[in-house]
């Protein structure tokens, strides 16, 4: 049998003595409240574990107080089992249907009262267990769900998942002809930082530039990585022309940063391609990162560690 702190809500101070002998013989802690409202208020903060309801209270009647203890997020789960001297259909129905999870009509025999605590606090406890196998379940979707749209090594979005973005941002953006602006960045000779330092220590260098990204640009909406040493930005309500100030900052913030496992001369330099709306040549999205990258390309055939701007007239010179 276990044992439980039970909460006792009963006016007749007879009919309580009598109730607290029962559940105290059977082991049982028992807090009484003689009204509707004190019932309630320790039921909020007493952390019972179920509750004996008389129906018939000076303040209140029990399906009242019963229907409160449901709707409360604090109370809900707590079972109820209404106690009254009526047993008329209409008062147990009227119970049930505020949420008492049994009934039980005076007098009652003892036996009986404390078999259906028991079966109560059962059904309680395995609620709970379920309830804790459910948010152990909600924790590991959230957590799958999270790493489906997370590049592993970066931290960032991923390429799909920034496809996804891309489409939302870009309709928005077209639809209520906002400016959007999209960086397409690459790391300069990343090869050669492999080679001569070693993969690790590129991969802790791809890390360290999106920690800078995500610090550079707090107010940007989308980062990914888009694939090896590429990475890509969208920034709502920028014009292009405005980005070349971020990408500015991120240039720079790249080339003065020291990178850990390279030597402290070690230089690293980025490129950004930058495209944006609104611009009529652009009318898809796929646009707007084929502008990026011609971008990029000039900024890296300009000598690399700067940032160029394309606009949509460049699709007419290299069309897909
Ligand atoms: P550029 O300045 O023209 O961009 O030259 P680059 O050397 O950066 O470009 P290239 O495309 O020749 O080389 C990119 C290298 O990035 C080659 C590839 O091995 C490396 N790479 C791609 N993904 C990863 C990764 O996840 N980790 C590491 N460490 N290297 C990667
Ligand atoms: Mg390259
Ligand atoms: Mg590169
Ligand atoms: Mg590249």
């Amino acid at each position: 049998m276990s044992k439980a702190k039970i909460l006792l809500i009963e006016d007749d101070p007879l009919q309580a003595k009598h109730v607290r002998t029962v559940l105290e013989s059977a082991g049982h802690e028992v807090v009484l409240a003689e009204t509707g409202a004190a019932g309630f208020r320790l039921a909020r903060t007493e952390r019972v574990g179920l509750i004996l309801l008389d129906v018939v209270l000076p303040d209140f009647s029990g399906q009242q107080v019963c229907q409160w203890m449901k709707r409360d997020e604090t109370t809900a789960s707590i079972p109820i089992i209404m106690l009254t001297a009526k047993s008329s259909i209409e008062d147990k129905v009227a119970g049930l249907q505020m949420g008492a999870d049994d009934y039980l009509p005076k007098p009652f025999n003892e036996q009986e009262l404390l078999a259906r605590i028991q079966a109560g606090l059962r059904t309680k406890t395995l609620q709970d267990q379920l309830r804790g196998k459910n948010d152990q379940l909600e924790n590991l979707l959230r957590d799958v769900e999270q790493k489906a749209i997370t590049d592993a090594l970066t931290g960032l979005f991923n390429r799909r998942h920034f496809n996804e973005l891309l489409d939302r941002e870009f309709s928005r953006a077209k639809r209520f002809n906002d400016p959007l602006a999209c960086l397409m960045l690459d790391i300069d000779n990343f090869k050669s930082i492999n080679d001569t330092y070693g993969h690790p220590t590129g991969d802790s260098v791809l890390s360290e530039v999106a920690t800078i990204l995500k610090q550079t640009l707090r107010l940007i909406e989308v980062a990914a990585r888009y694939g090896g040493e590429e990475f890509v930005l969208l920034l709502p309500k920028t014009k292009p022309r405005e980005a070349g100030k971020p990408a500015t900052r991120i240039i720079e913030s790249v080339a003065t940063h020291h990178f850990k496992g390279l030597p402290p001369d070690k230089v690293v330099t980025v490129s950004i391609g930058i495209s944006g709306l609104p611009d009529p040549l652009i009318a898809m999205k796929e646009n707007l990162i084929q502008c990026a990258d011609f971008a990029l390309y000039r900024a890296k055939r300009g000598g690399k560690n700067r940032f160029e701007i394309s606009t949509g007239s460049e699709l007419e010179k290299n069309p897909i």
